[in-house]
């Protein structure tokens, strides 16, 4: 069942207004959260940056914090679902054709609770191929990359782009040639015992994962800096990994047409996704 506005309705019966701004505009924003043995990993963390977002483009969430964290909880209990993944969209809301914002009387809420299969466990050890695309990621001055939002058309041309080329993932830059990101994923890479990560503030997503990570390392005693770098960098990286949601920690072995290191995912990146699965069903909301 899917929670759409307050109610719990079967697929068939999950259905929005064609007038509503999410689909006409994609004005709304969103969440993809884990569910690790039941915990809601990093719920707050994850409704902390809806909540944050919506204030951003201010867009009201008809919904208290606790009643979303209540929502989740009752869209898992009904699925019956332990582990897996929970897509959570607000949308403007049903408005007319014009953009406005003001004629949409409600923000749309909804929750979608489902399996998740991404990556197979041999692709954690064996790493992704990757290439980098032209298409650059929204600069902050224009969308803060800080906002989740529902405008995603960027990374559909930068998944378009890596499957002409036949790759499982692509790394996005900024219009000045700094690494920001995946389609839909952070980047971090290691050289000579050092990891870094590139900062938001260059147009990348402040994901959740990512800051476990920088948690992690931090934790750890791994020496981990927030520092911008080019393609070339990425190169000549003795790791290259990915983190996100679905995601999780994944190794990437070639980079345009580059191989990454040992051409597999790197000890540092094993330990780090090692560390990262410890935390997943402890770190959240049951
Ligand atoms: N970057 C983009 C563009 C994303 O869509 C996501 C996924 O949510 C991420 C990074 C990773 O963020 P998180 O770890 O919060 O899932």
């Amino acid at each position: 069942v899917i929670y759409l506005d307050g109610k719990y309705v079967t697929k068939d019966q999950a259905v929005v207004s064609v007038y509503d701004h999410g689909f006409l505009y994609g004005d709304g924003i969103f969440e993809g959260i884990r569910i690790y043995n039941g915990n809601i990993f990093k719920c707050k963390e994850h409704l902390q940056r809806l909540y944050d977002s919506a204030k951003s483009i201010m867009l009201e969430i008809p919904l208290s914090f606790e009643e979303m964290q209540d929502a989740l909880i009752e869209t898992l209990r009904r699925n019956e679902l332990r582990n897996g993944y929970i897509r959570l969209v607000v949308s403007r809301g049903p408005g007319n054709l014009g953009l406005d914002p003001n004629r949409c009387k409600k923000a749309s809420v909804i929750i979608i609770a489902e399996q998740l299969a991404i990556y197979s466990e041999e692709a954690y050890r064996t790493g992704l191929k990757t290439v980098s695309v032209s298409t650059r990621r929204n600069i902050p001055d224009a969308l803060n990359p800080k906002i989740k939002s529902l405008n995603y058309l960027n990374n559909i041309l930068v998944k378009i782009q890596s499957n002409l080329s036949g790759a499982g993932e692509a790394i996005m830059m900024n219009a000045q040639g700094y690494v920001t990101e995946g389609s839909g994923d952070n980047i971090f890479i290691v050289k000579n015992g050092v990891i870094l990560t590139p900062p938001c503030y260059l147009g990348a997503l402040d994901g959740i994962t990512r800051q476990a990570i920088i948690e992690i390392c931090r934790r750890k005693g791994y020496s981990l800096k927030e520092e911008p770098f080019t393609m070339h960098d990425v190169y000549v990286a003795d790791e290259v990994f990915l983190t996100g949601t679905a995601a999780e920690v994944i190794a990437v072995r070639e980079v345009d047409g580059r191989i990454i290191g040992e051409g597999h995912a790197g000890p540092i990146t094993l330990k780090l996704l090692e560390e990262f699965r410890s935390i997943v069903d402890q770190d959240g909301v049951k």
